[in-house]
Protein backbone atom coordinates (compact mmCIF):
# COMPACT_ATOMS: atom_id res chain seq x y z
CA UNK A 1 0.00 0.00 0.00
CA UNK A 2 3.07 2.57 0.89
CA UNK A 3 3.18 3.24 -2.58
CA UNK A 4 -0.04 4.79 -2.61
CA UNK A 5 0.29 6.53 0.10
CA UNK A 6 0.06 10.05 -1.18
CA UNK A 7 -3.34 9.49 -2.85
CA UNK A 8 -6.37 10.99 -2.28
CA UNK A 9 -7.69 8.59 -0.12
CA UNK A 10 -10.27 10.59 1.60
CA UNK A 11 -12.37 11.85 -1.94
CA UNK A 12 -12.26 8.67 -2.87
CA UNK A 13 -13.54 6.96 0.22
CA UNK A 14 -16.38 9.52 -0.73
CA UNK A 15 -16.89 8.43 -4.02
CA UNK A 16 -18.50 5.04 -3.18
CA UNK A 17 -19.05 4.95 0.81
CA UNK A 18 -22.09 5.58 2.19
CA UNK A 19 -20.81 5.73 6.77
CA UNK A 20 -22.80 4.70 9.22
CA UNK A 21 -25.25 7.06 11.18
CA UNK A 22 -23.84 9.39 9.40
CA UNK A 23 -25.00 12.78 7.76
CA UNK A 24 -23.24 12.68 4.27
CA UNK A 25 -23.17 16.10 3.63
CA UNK A 26 -21.18 16.34 7.20
CA UNK A 27 -18.19 14.54 5.68
CA UNK A 28 -17.94 17.99 3.11
CA UNK A 29 -16.92 19.75 5.70
CA UNK A 30 -14.97 17.08 7.86
CA UNK A 31 -14.28 14.28 5.50
CA UNK A 32 -13.53 11.10 6.90
CA UNK A 33 -10.02 10.30 9.06
CA UNK A 34 -8.12 7.09 7.13
CA UNK A 35 -6.57 5.18 9.35
CA UNK A 36 -3.67 3.08 8.04
CA UNK A 37 -2.50 1.47 10.98
CA UNK A 38 -2.84 1.45 14.91
CA UNK A 39 -1.16 0.32 18.16
CA UNK A 40 -2.73 0.06 21.57
CA UNK A 41 -4.65 3.12 21.86
CA UNK A 42 -3.61 4.73 19.02
CA UNK A 43 -4.61 4.77 15.61
CA UNK A 44 -2.57 6.51 12.90
CA UNK A 45 -4.32 8.13 9.66
CA UNK A 46 -2.70 8.28 6.09
CA UNK A 47 -0.74 11.23 6.87
CA UNK A 48 0.74 10.28 9.58
CA UNK A 49 -1.52 12.04 12.20
CA UNK A 50 -2.20 10.43 15.36
CA UNK A 51 -5.70 9.88 17.39
CA UNK A 52 -5.97 8.72 20.85
CA UNK A 53 -8.97 6.04 20.54
CA UNK A 54 -10.70 7.24 23.78
CA UNK A 55 -14.10 5.54 22.60
CA UNK A 56 -12.36 1.89 21.76
CA UNK A 57 -13.84 2.03 18.51
CA UNK A 58 -17.55 2.21 19.39
CA UNK A 59 -16.79 0.42 22.49
CA UNK A 60 -15.57 -3.41 20.86
CA UNK A 61 -11.73 -3.07 21.36
CA UNK A 62 -10.72 -4.12 24.79
CA UNK A 63 -7.20 -4.72 24.77
CA UNK A 64 -5.51 -2.20 22.25
CA UNK A 65 -5.13 -2.24 18.93
CA UNK A 66 -3.41 -4.63 16.92
CA UNK A 67 -2.70 -6.82 20.79
CA UNK A 68 0.61 -8.96 19.83
CA UNK A 69 -1.44 -12.17 21.42
CA UNK A 70 -4.64 -11.75 20.17
CA UNK A 71 -2.90 -11.01 16.73
CA UNK A 72 -0.91 -13.91 16.92
CA UNK A 73 -4.06 -16.07 17.99
CA UNK A 74 -5.69 -14.99 14.54
CA UNK A 75 -2.66 -15.65 12.56
CA UNK A 76 -2.18 -19.12 13.58
CA UNK A 77 -6.05 -19.82 13.41
CA UNK A 78 -5.77 -18.58 9.77
CA UNK A 79 -3.59 -21.06 8.68
CA UNK A 80 -5.75 -23.68 10.39
CA UNK A 81 -9.05 -22.85 9.32
CA UNK A 82 -10.56 -20.04 8.35
CA UNK A 83 -14.11 -20.94 8.23
CA UNK A 84 -16.63 -23.69 7.96
CA UNK A 85 -20.18 -24.01 8.17
CA UNK A 86 -21.52 -24.11 11.73
CA UNK A 87 -24.62 -26.34 10.81
CA UNK A 88 -24.18 -29.73 11.23
CA UNK A 89 -20.38 -29.08 11.92
CA UNK A 90 -18.15 -27.57 14.27
CA UNK A 91 -14.76 -26.71 14.62
CA UNK A 92 -11.83 -26.62 17.59
CA UNK A 93 -12.12 -23.15 18.43
CA UNK A 94 -15.58 -22.87 18.77
CA UNK A 95 -15.77 -25.21 21.14
CA UNK A 96 -12.76 -24.10 23.08
CA UNK A 97 -14.81 -20.94 23.56
CA UNK A 98 -18.01 -21.99 24.57
CA UNK A 99 -16.35 -23.76 27.56
CA UNK A 100 -14.19 -20.83 28.53
CA UNK A 101 -17.37 -18.82 28.30
CA UNK A 102 -19.77 -21.14 30.35
CA UNK A 103 -16.69 -20.77 33.27
CA UNK A 104 -17.59 -17.00 33.35
CA UNK A 105 -21.40 -15.99 32.32
CA UNK A 106 -23.79 -15.45 34.93
CA UNK A 107 -24.92 -18.58 37.20
CA UNK A 108 -27.52 -20.62 35.15
CA UNK A 109 -26.69 -19.71 31.83
CA UNK A 110 -25.68 -22.77 29.61
CA UNK A 111 -25.99 -22.86 25.78
CA UNK A 112 -24.02 -20.28 23.25
CA UNK A 113 -26.14 -19.86 19.98
CA UNK A 114 -23.56 -17.90 17.77
CA UNK A 115 -24.49 -14.99 15.18
CA UNK A 116 -22.51 -12.34 13.76
CA UNK A 117 -23.19 -9.04 14.95
CA UNK A 118 -24.78 -7.21 18.09
CA UNK A 119 -27.86 -6.76 16.41
CA UNK A 120 -28.37 -10.64 15.11
CA UNK A 121 -27.48 -11.82 18.70
CA UNK A 122 -30.56 -9.58 19.76
CA UNK A 123 -33.09 -10.67 17.20
CA UNK A 124 -32.27 -14.32 18.26
CA UNK A 125 -33.17 -13.45 21.93
CA UNK A 126 -36.40 -11.96 20.44
CA UNK A 127 -37.47 -14.77 18.72
CA UNK A 128 -36.15 -17.51 21.17
CA UNK A 129 -38.20 -16.70 23.54
CA UNK A 130 -41.38 -16.07 21.81
CA UNK A 131 -40.95 -19.66 20.73
CA UNK A 132 -40.17 -20.84 24.25
CA UNK A 133 -43.35 -19.40 25.82
CA UNK A 134 -45.28 -20.73 22.46
CA UNK A 135 -43.52 -24.20 23.19
CA UNK A 136 -44.55 -23.79 26.93
CA UNK A 137 -47.89 -23.65 27.04
CA UNK A 138 -47.80 -19.73 26.83
CA UNK A 139 -49.06 -18.88 22.90
CA UNK A 140 -50.40 -15.63 24.49
CA UNK A 141 -47.29 -14.38 25.35
CA UNK A 142 -46.19 -12.74 22.28
CA UNK A 143 -45.24 -9.42 22.78
CA UNK A 144 -41.97 -7.82 24.97
CA UNK A 145 -40.99 -4.75 27.01
CA UNK A 146 -38.09 -2.66 26.65
CA UNK A 147 -36.67 0.36 28.68
CA UNK A 148 -37.65 3.68 27.38
CA UNK A 149 -33.97 5.15 26.37
CA UNK A 150 -32.44 1.40 25.53
CA UNK A 151 -30.76 0.63 22.47
CA UNK A 152 -30.24 -2.91 21.48
CA UNK A 153 -29.76 -2.44 18.04
CA UNK A 154 -30.60 -1.27 14.14
CA UNK A 155 -32.49 -4.64 12.32
CA UNK A 156 -36.03 -4.01 12.93
CA UNK A 157 -36.75 -5.95 15.69
CA UNK A 158 -33.77 -5.00 17.56
CA UNK A 159 -34.78 -1.20 16.47
CA UNK A 160 -38.57 -1.64 17.45
CA UNK A 161 -37.27 -2.56 21.45
CA UNK A 162 -35.21 0.37 21.17
CA UNK A 163 -36.09 3.90 21.95
CA UNK A 164 -38.45 5.64 19.85
CA UNK A 165 -35.81 8.84 19.25
CA UNK A 166 -35.76 11.00 16.31
CA UNK A 167 -34.14 8.16 13.89
CA UNK A 168 -36.08 4.83 14.83
CA UNK A 169 -39.14 6.96 15.05
CA UNK A 170 -39.94 7.32 11.13
CA UNK A 171 -39.73 3.45 10.76
CA UNK A 172 -42.52 2.67 13.63
CA UNK A 173 -44.94 1.57 11.14
CA UNK A 174 -42.51 -1.04 10.03
CA UNK A 175 -41.88 -2.35 13.85
CA UNK A 176 -43.52 -4.37 16.37
CA UNK A 177 -45.64 -3.55 19.24
CA UNK A 178 -43.88 -3.22 22.28
CA UNK A 179 -44.10 -2.00 25.59
CA UNK A 180 -41.51 0.83 26.02
CA UNK A 181 -40.91 1.41 30.06
CA UNK A 182 -40.05 4.62 31.20
CA UNK A 183 -36.47 4.31 32.34
CA UNK A 184 -34.59 5.41 35.47
CA UNK A 185 -33.02 8.52 34.46
CA UNK A 186 -30.53 9.14 37.34
CA UNK A 187 -28.83 12.72 36.48
CA UNK A 188 -32.87 14.21 35.98
CA UNK A 189 -33.95 12.06 38.94
CA UNK A 190 -37.91 12.64 38.85
CA UNK A 191 -38.29 11.41 42.30
CA UNK A 192 -35.47 13.86 43.67
CA UNK A 193 -32.74 11.39 44.24
CA UNK A 194 -29.20 10.31 43.73
CA UNK A 195 -27.88 7.03 42.39
CA UNK A 196 -26.58 6.82 46.47
CA UNK A 197 -29.61 7.24 48.43
CA UNK A 198 -32.51 5.65 46.24
CA UNK A 199 -34.21 3.17 46.70
CA UNK A 200 -35.13 2.85 42.69
CA UNK A 201 -38.58 4.88 43.27
CA UNK A 202 -38.48 5.05 39.51
CA UNK A 203 -39.28 0.69 39.16
CA UNK A 204 -42.63 1.68 39.85
CA UNK A 205 -43.23 2.45 35.85
CA UNK A 206 -42.20 -1.13 35.67
CA UNK A 207 -44.41 -2.33 38.17
CA UNK A 208 -47.47 -0.42 36.51
CA UNK A 209 -46.11 -2.21 32.82
CA UNK A 210 -45.89 -5.63 34.74
CA UNK A 211 -48.87 -5.13 36.38
CA UNK A 212 -51.00 -4.24 32.98
CA UNK A 213 -49.26 -6.52 30.56
CA UNK A 214 -47.09 -9.38 32.18
CA UNK A 215 -49.86 -11.95 31.25
CA UNK A 216 -49.34 -11.02 27.59
CA UNK A 217 -45.16 -10.62 27.38
CA UNK A 218 -42.98 -12.98 26.54
CA UNK A 219 -40.21 -11.23 27.96
CA UNK A 220 -38.14 -7.59 28.77
CA UNK A 221 -34.85 -6.40 27.28
CA UNK A 222 -32.50 -4.21 29.23
CA UNK A 223 -29.31 -2.58 29.08
CA UNK A 224 -27.98 -3.76 32.28
CA UNK A 225 -26.48 -0.63 34.55
CA UNK A 226 -25.77 1.31 31.43
CA UNK A 227 -27.94 2.50 28.59
CA UNK A 228 -24.81 3.50 26.59
CA UNK A 229 -26.78 4.71 23.51
CA UNK A 230 -28.63 6.64 25.86
CA UNK A 231 -25.73 8.59 26.94
CA UNK A 232 -24.08 6.95 29.01
CA UNK A 233 -27.03 6.89 31.89
CA UNK A 234 -26.22 4.79 34.54
CA UNK A 235 -28.47 3.15 37.14
CA UNK A 236 -27.95 1.31 40.36
CA UNK A 237 -27.73 -2.50 40.41
CA UNK A 238 -31.05 -2.66 42.75
CA UNK A 239 -33.00 -1.98 39.62
CA UNK A 240 -31.93 -5.20 37.42
CA UNK A 241 -32.66 -7.55 41.30
CA UNK A 242 -36.27 -5.86 41.09
CA UNK A 243 -35.98 -6.91 38.04
CA UNK A 244 -35.60 -10.17 38.18
CA UNK A 245 -37.79 -10.60 41.24
CA UNK A 246 -41.10 -9.47 39.35
CA UNK A 247 -40.21 -11.41 36.23
CA UNK A 248 -39.96 -14.55 38.37
CA UNK A 249 -43.02 -13.67 40.07
CA UNK A 250 -44.46 -13.11 36.60
CA UNK A 251 -43.17 -15.88 34.43
CA UNK A 252 -41.49 -12.97 32.26
CA UNK A 253 -38.41 -13.68 30.66
CA UNK A 254 -35.67 -10.94 31.69
CA UNK A 255 -32.79 -10.68 28.28
CA UNK A 256 -29.58 -8.86 29.74
CA UNK A 257 -28.16 -6.73 26.75
CA UNK A 258 -24.90 -7.41 27.73
CA UNK A 259 -23.13 -6.44 24.00
CA UNK A 260 -21.55 -2.94 25.19
CA UNK A 261 -21.45 -3.49 28.82
CA UNK A 262 -19.74 -6.76 28.93
CA UNK A 263 -16.43 -8.07 29.08
CA UNK A 264 -15.40 -5.97 32.15
CA UNK A 265 -16.50 -2.52 30.57
CA UNK A 266 -18.31 -1.71 33.98
CA UNK A 267 -15.43 -2.92 36.22
CA UNK A 268 -16.97 -6.59 36.16
CA UNK A 269 -17.03 -9.06 33.43
CA UNK A 270 -20.36 -8.49 33.18
CA UNK A 271 -22.76 -5.91 34.84
CA UNK A 272 -25.33 -8.32 35.82
CA UNK A 273 -22.15 -9.11 38.08
CA UNK A 274 -22.64 -6.06 40.28
CA UNK A 275 -26.48 -7.18 41.23
CA UNK A 276 -26.00 -10.46 41.38
CA UNK A 277 -28.90 -11.39 39.50
CA UNK A 278 -28.62 -14.67 36.12
CA UNK A 279 -30.59 -13.11 33.05
CA UNK A 280 -32.46 -16.15 31.18
CA UNK A 281 -30.76 -14.79 28.52
CA UNK A 282 -27.72 -12.61 27.33
CA UNK A 283 -26.24 -10.68 24.30
CA UNK A 284 -22.67 -10.49 23.94
CA UNK A 285 -20.38 -9.55 21.43
CA UNK A 286 -18.14 -6.35 20.76
CA UNK A 287 -15.68 -7.18 23.79
CA UNK A 288 -16.08 -10.32 22.91
CA UNK A 289 -13.43 -10.72 20.29
CA UNK A 290 -11.32 -7.67 21.64
CA UNK A 291 -13.07 -5.43 19.51
CA UNK A 292 -11.34 -7.90 16.14
CA UNK A 293 -14.43 -9.38 14.32
CA UNK A 294 -17.97 -9.70 14.25
CA UNK A 295 -18.89 -12.35 16.52
CA UNK A 296 -22.08 -12.45 18.70
CA UNK A 297 -23.33 -14.81 21.13
CA UNK A 298 -26.99 -15.56 22.45
CA UNK A 299 -26.66 -17.58 25.74
CA UNK A 300 -29.28 -19.15 27.03
CA UNK A 301 -30.33 -21.19 30.13
CA UNK A 302 -30.58 -25.05 30.02
CA UNK A 303 -34.32 -24.47 30.48
CA UNK A 304 -35.05 -22.53 27.49
CA UNK A 305 -32.61 -25.22 25.65
CA UNK A 306 -34.77 -27.81 26.85
CA UNK A 307 -38.10 -26.51 25.26
CA UNK A 308 -36.34 -26.68 21.58
CA UNK A 309 -35.51 -30.19 22.55
CA UNK A 310 -37.45 -32.98 20.99
CA UNK A 311 -37.70 -35.18 17.97
CA UNK A 312 -37.60 -33.58 14.60
CA UNK A 313 -41.25 -34.36 13.66
CA UNK A 314 -42.20 -31.89 16.64
CA UNK A 315 -41.04 -28.82 14.48
CA UNK A 316 -39.55 -27.21 17.80
CA UNK A 317 -36.23 -26.51 17.12
CA UNK A 318 -34.93 -23.09 16.75
CA UNK A 319 -34.85 -22.79 13.02
CA UNK A 320 -32.44 -19.50 12.98
CA UNK A 321 -29.20 -19.21 11.15
CA UNK A 322 -26.07 -17.09 10.22
CA UNK A 323 -23.18 -17.69 7.63
CA UNK A 324 -20.70 -16.61 9.96
CA UNK A 325 -21.56 -18.27 12.66
CA UNK A 326 -19.17 -19.89 15.29
CA UNK A 327 -16.48 -18.07 12.71
CA UNK A 328 -13.12 -19.86 13.61
CA UNK A 329 -11.43 -16.62 13.36
CA UNK A 330 -13.08 -14.83 15.98
CA UNK A 331 -13.67 -17.45 17.85
CA UNK A 332 -9.71 -17.46 18.05
CA UNK A 333 -9.45 -13.93 19.23
CA UNK A 334 -12.21 -14.21 21.80
CA UNK A 335 -10.02 -17.05 22.85
CA UNK A 336 -7.13 -15.31 23.07
CA UNK A 337 -9.27 -12.17 25.17
CA UNK A 338 -10.21 -14.86 27.66
CA UNK A 339 -6.74 -16.08 27.79
CA UNK A 340 -5.91 -12.24 28.71
CA UNK A 341 -8.18 -11.95 31.36
CA UNK A 342 -7.04 -15.38 33.10
CA UNK A 343 -3.48 -14.49 32.79
CA UNK A 344 -3.20 -10.87 33.48
CA UNK A 345 -4.38 -8.51 36.37
CA UNK A 346 -6.62 -6.24 34.12
CA UNK A 347 -9.55 -5.97 36.69
CA UNK A 348 -6.91 -4.78 39.32
CA UNK A 349 -5.30 -2.50 36.77
CA UNK A 350 -8.47 -1.31 35.38
CA UNK A 351 -10.19 -0.66 39.16
CA UNK A 352 -6.60 1.58 39.87
CA UNK A 353 -7.11 3.35 36.62
CA UNK A 354 -11.13 3.95 36.93
CA UNK A 355 -11.04 5.28 40.83
CA UNK A 356 -7.96 7.89 39.74
CA UNK A 357 -9.84 8.86 36.37
CA UNK A 358 -12.72 9.81 38.49
CA UNK A 359 -10.87 12.02 40.25
CA UNK A 360 -8.82 13.88 37.66
CA UNK A 361 -11.86 14.44 35.71
CA UNK A 362 -13.76 15.49 38.46
CA UNK A 363 -10.97 18.31 39.01
CA UNK A 364 -10.60 18.82 35.23
CA UNK A 365 -13.90 17.78 33.27
CA UNK A 366 -16.77 18.89 36.21
CA UNK A 367 -14.90 21.92 37.15
CA UNK A 368 -16.09 23.28 33.27
CA UNK A 369 -19.12 26.23 34.13
CA UNK A 370 -21.39 23.63 31.09
CA UNK A 371 -20.64 20.31 32.44
CA UNK A 372 -23.33 19.50 34.16
CA UNK A 373 -22.05 15.60 35.34
CA UNK A 374 -19.19 13.26 35.09
CA UNK A 375 -21.13 9.64 35.74
CA UNK A 376 -19.03 6.28 35.71
CA UNK A 377 -18.93 3.07 35.71
CA UNK A 378 -15.64 0.95 35.16
CA UNK A 379 -13.28 2.64 33.42
CA UNK A 380 -16.25 4.24 31.40
CA UNK A 381 -16.66 8.31 32.22
CA UNK A 382 -19.12 10.46 30.97
CA UNK A 383 -19.89 14.34 30.64
CA UNK A 384 -22.81 15.91 29.93
CA UNK A 385 -22.98 19.72 28.83
CA UNK A 386 -25.72 21.77 30.17
CA UNK A 387 -26.34 25.52 29.23
CA UNK A 388 -27.21 26.06 33.70
CA UNK A 389 -25.02 23.46 35.81
CA UNK A 390 -27.74 24.59 38.42
CA UNK A 391 -30.98 23.61 37.07
CA UNK A 392 -28.94 20.86 34.30
CA UNK A 393 -30.94 23.15 31.45
CA UNK A 394 -29.56 21.16 28.86
CA UNK A 395 -28.73 23.15 25.19
CA UNK A 396 -30.23 23.44 22.22
CA UNK A 397 -29.76 20.33 19.97
CA UNK A 398 -29.96 22.49 17.20
CA UNK A 399 -26.65 23.68 18.45
CA UNK A 400 -24.72 20.44 18.22
CA UNK A 401 -22.60 20.85 20.73
CA UNK A 402 -21.22 17.70 21.39
CA UNK A 403 -20.60 17.23 17.47
CA UNK A 404 -18.23 20.33 18.15
CA UNK A 405 -16.23 19.59 20.95
CA UNK A 406 -16.15 16.29 18.70
CA UNK A 407 -14.32 18.47 16.01
CA UNK A 408 -12.08 20.38 18.70
CA UNK A 409 -10.64 17.00 20.11
CA UNK A 410 -10.26 15.12 16.72
CA UNK A 411 -7.83 18.63 15.50
CA UNK A 412 -6.05 18.01 18.71
CA UNK A 413 -5.89 14.52 18.24
CA UNK A 414 -8.35 13.02 20.39
CA UNK A 415 -11.34 10.61 18.91
CA UNK A 416 -14.11 11.60 21.49
CA UNK A 417 -17.28 10.84 19.47
CA UNK A 418 -20.23 12.25 21.00
CA UNK A 419 -24.21 10.88 21.88
CA UNK A 420 -25.64 14.17 21.51
CA UNK A 421 -24.01 16.59 24.23
CA UNK A 422 -22.91 13.51 26.03
CA UNK A 423 -19.26 13.13 25.46
CA UNK A 424 -17.44 10.06 27.23
CA UNK A 425 -14.31 7.39 27.55
CA UNK A 426 -14.51 4.06 27.14
CA UNK A 427 -11.40 3.00 26.75
CA UNK A 428 -9.11 -0.52 26.52
CA UNK A 429 -9.03 -2.27 29.52
CA UNK A 430 -5.18 -1.93 29.65
CA UNK A 431 -5.00 2.08 28.95
CA UNK A 432 -2.49 3.70 30.85
CA UNK A 433 -2.69 6.88 33.04
CA UNK A 434 -0.44 8.66 31.09
CA UNK A 435 -3.14 7.94 28.20
CA UNK A 436 -5.81 8.82 30.47
CA UNK A 437 -4.36 11.51 31.10
CA UNK A 438 -3.80 13.15 27.83
CA UNK A 439 -7.21 12.41 26.84
CA UNK A 440 -8.45 14.57 29.95
CA UNK A 441 -5.94 17.35 28.88
CA UNK A 442 -7.15 17.33 25.03
CA UNK A 443 -11.01 16.95 26.17
CA UNK A 444 -10.39 20.17 28.33
CA UNK A 445 -9.13 21.99 25.49
CA UNK A 446 -11.19 21.26 23.22
CA UNK A 447 -14.15 22.02 25.79
CA UNK A 448 -12.77 25.11 26.48
CA UNK A 449 -12.60 25.94 22.98
CA UNK A 450 -16.52 25.70 22.33
CA UNK A 451 -17.58 26.75 25.69
CA UNK A 452 -15.25 29.62 26.63
CA UNK A 453 -15.63 30.18 30.25
CA UNK A 454 -16.12 33.86 31.51
N1 LIG B 1 -27.00 -3.73 21.97
C1 LIG B 1 -26.24 -2.80 22.58
C2 LIG B 1 -26.42 -2.56 24.05
C3 LIG B 1 -25.33 -2.06 21.86
O1 LIG B 1 -24.62 -1.11 22.46
C4 LIG B 1 -25.17 -2.32 20.46
C5 LIG B 1 -24.18 -1.57 19.61
N2 LIG B 1 -23.76 -0.36 20.06
C6 LIG B 1 -25.98 -3.30 19.88
C7 LIG B 1 -26.88 -3.99 20.66
C8 LIG B 1 -25.91 -3.62 18.41
O2 LIG B 1 -24.72 -4.24 18.07
P1 LIG B 1 -24.22 -4.21 16.54
O3 LIG B 1 -23.83 -2.80 16.26
O4 LIG B 1 -23.06 -5.16 16.51
O5 LIG B 1 -25.36 -4.68 15.70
Amino acid sequence: MSDRKNENWEQRDLEYIWHPAAQMKDYEELPPMVIARARGAWLYDVHGKKYLDIISSWWCNLFGHCNPEINQAVKEQIDKLEHVIFANFSNEAAIELAEALARIVPKGLKKFHFNDNGSAAVEAALKLCFQYHLQTGHPERQRFMCLSEGYHGETIGALSVGSLDLYARMYQPMMMDNIHVEAPDCFRCPYGKTRENCQCECFCKAEEAFAKHAKETAAIIVEPLLQGSAGMRIYPPLYLQKLRRLCDETGVLLIADEIATGFGRTGRMFACDHAAISPDIMTISKGLTGGYLPMSVTVTTQAIYDAFYADYSEGKAFVHSHTYAGNPLACAAALAVQHIFRTRPIFENAAVNAKWLTQRMTEEILSHSNVGEVRHIGLIHAFELVADKKTKQPFDAKKRLGYEVYRHALAHGLLLRPIGDVLYFNPPLNITQPELDTAIRLARTALDEVLPTA
